[in-house]
């Protein structure tokens, strides 16, 4: 009964994928509102778990959002890799806490082998602790909680045991085009968000290090590897060699961008990123495993640990359990669908999908200005940012392409002109279908200039 459930929701899934390029990328207005289907009332009996399974698909799967698909743009989004899916469906089978060898041996080895891979592949200091959470918004706030353990401590306070009242203060800098998770991540950390200084950046969302305050061993700096719009780089490798001589503690949100370093042609960009303390990236995104894939990456291991360790009468586990080393207490296995990712593409095939996916965002660009269009960001690795001739005009035309369904990208606001952004990350994108996009854009520019 169970193995024949099994079955049955393997073939929805594989069917699901196998025609995902096939349909629209949005759903349609009849799909979603066939998403009313799920509105009843917690039944007092159950149900029966063949008919859950059939709703779910029916009902579900055409109200999702083709992101798994070829022609999404949206966001900063990829595409799981097909063996990282099936090593998703292996582990989710084995239902498996990898919060320690205890509770888990192999997830366990695998997060630690993986740990190691990924060290190696970002080519990051190689005693770095790594961690395995949620996303890049928990990465951040966990490498952030490490940081402010160390520079309090410094200053003789212990802020696990005391709290942030009465607490010497910390500074803390961003660039004015800083990611909202950073700021939520400061701001659950008890640093705020208003409180931090804001560095201008030029044209491209870089920060301009010549507006860099004077910098001590209380000082936090947040630095970007990958505008969440434009792609492009904080100068990390200057800025940390700035801090290094006051003792201020660097971090990186490298949420897609920190990938760069591990492809040939576009690791110049992420140039110096080594030198920082800690680093946030994903594997969700451009290492194009499925959610929620964060990881971690603390050169201070004792920080990271004493930032988030745990002790209790019933854990007797070594000191470098997984759950030490994250906020989470309970985990699934997530660090084997980036082991798995990394496995089977090699150091190679990793810098193919990275170079790749920014070669076809320069092809792309290249298409779009053909058609009329600006591309107002200098395309560096896999983001775009595109305007028409006005603001209403742009949202005009990205509703048309949204409605018609062959691709879905999403609205922004760059350096103050309202414009859309593409992103480049899938493993699933190819030339065509960039010129079906493009296609499908162009046949939009006509039909609202009639
Ligand atoms: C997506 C993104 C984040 C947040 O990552 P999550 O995995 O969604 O938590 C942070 N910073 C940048 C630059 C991002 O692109």
């Amino acid at each position: 009964m169970s193995r024949n459930l099994l079955k049955d929701a393997f073939n929805r899934g594989d069917n699901y994928l196998s025609m995902i390029d096939e349909r629209r990328v949005f759903p349609d207005v009849q799909a979603l509102s066939a998403l009313a289907g799920f509105d009843e009332p917690l039944s007092q009996k159950g149900d029966d778990p063949a008919n859950i399974l059939r709703m779910l698909d029916e009902l579900g799967a055409p109200a999702t959002v083709a992101s798994a698909g070829s022609r999404y743009f949206g966001f900063v989004v990829g595409g799981s890799l097909p063996v990282t899916v099936g090593a998703n469906w292996i582990a989710t089978a084995w239902d498996q806490v990898a919060s320690s060898a205890v509770t888990s041996p192999v997830a366990d080895k695998i997060e630690k082998v993986t740990s190691g891979w990924l060290l190696d592949v970002l080519d990051l200091p190689r005693h770095s602790a790594v961690g395995f959470v949620t996303g890049a918004t928990m990465a951040t706030f966990t490498a952030l909680a490490a940081a402010r353990h160390k520079l309090l401590k410094r200053q003789g306070w212990n802020v696990e045991e005391n709290g942030l009242f009465g607490a010497p203060e910390i500074k803390v800098i961003v660039s004015e085009e800083v990611h909202v998770s950073a700021l939520k991540a400061l701001s659950m950390l008890g640093l705020g968000k208003d409180r931090v200084i804001r560095i201008p950046t030029d044209a491209n969302g870089v920060m301009d290090i010549s507006h860099l305050p004077e910098l001590d061993g209380s000082t936090i700096i947040c630095t970007q590897a990958g505008n969440v719009n434009s792609g492009d780089f904080d100068p990390i490798g200057e800025i940390c060699e700035k801090a290094k001589v006051s003792g201020a503690w660097v971090h990186v949100d490298g949420a897609f961008g920190l990938w760069a370093r591990a492809s040939k042609s576009r690791a110049y960009l992420a140039k110096g990123a080594e030198k920082a303390d800690s680093w946030a990236t994903d594997g969700h995104k451009w290492l194009n495993t499925p959610y929620d894939c964060g990881v971690v990456i603390c050169r201070d291991v004792e920080a990271l640990y004493n930032s988030m360790s745990v002790s209790a009468s019933y854990l007797r586990e070594i000191e470098t359990a997984a759950q030490n080393f994250m906020p989470e207490f309970s985990k699934r296995a997530r660090g084997i669908e980036i082991w798995a990712a990394l496995k089977f593409l090699g150091r190679d095939g990793v810098d193919d999908l990275i170079s790749g996916c920014c070669d076809l965002a320069i092809y792309f660009s290249e298409g779009l200005e053909r058609l009329g269009l600006t591309v107002l960001n200098d395309v560096v690795v896999n983001q775009i940012v595109v305007c028409w001739d006005s603001a209403e005009k742009t949202e005009n035309l990205m509703q048309a392409v949204q409605q018609e369904g062959t691709c879905w990208f999403g609205p922004t606001v760059w350096k103050g002109h309202n414009a859309f952004r593409l992103s480049v990350s899938s493993w699933k994108i190819s030339k065509g279908d960039i010129d079906l996009s493009l296609q499908a854009i162009g046949n939009a520019m006509k039909s609202l200039e009639k």
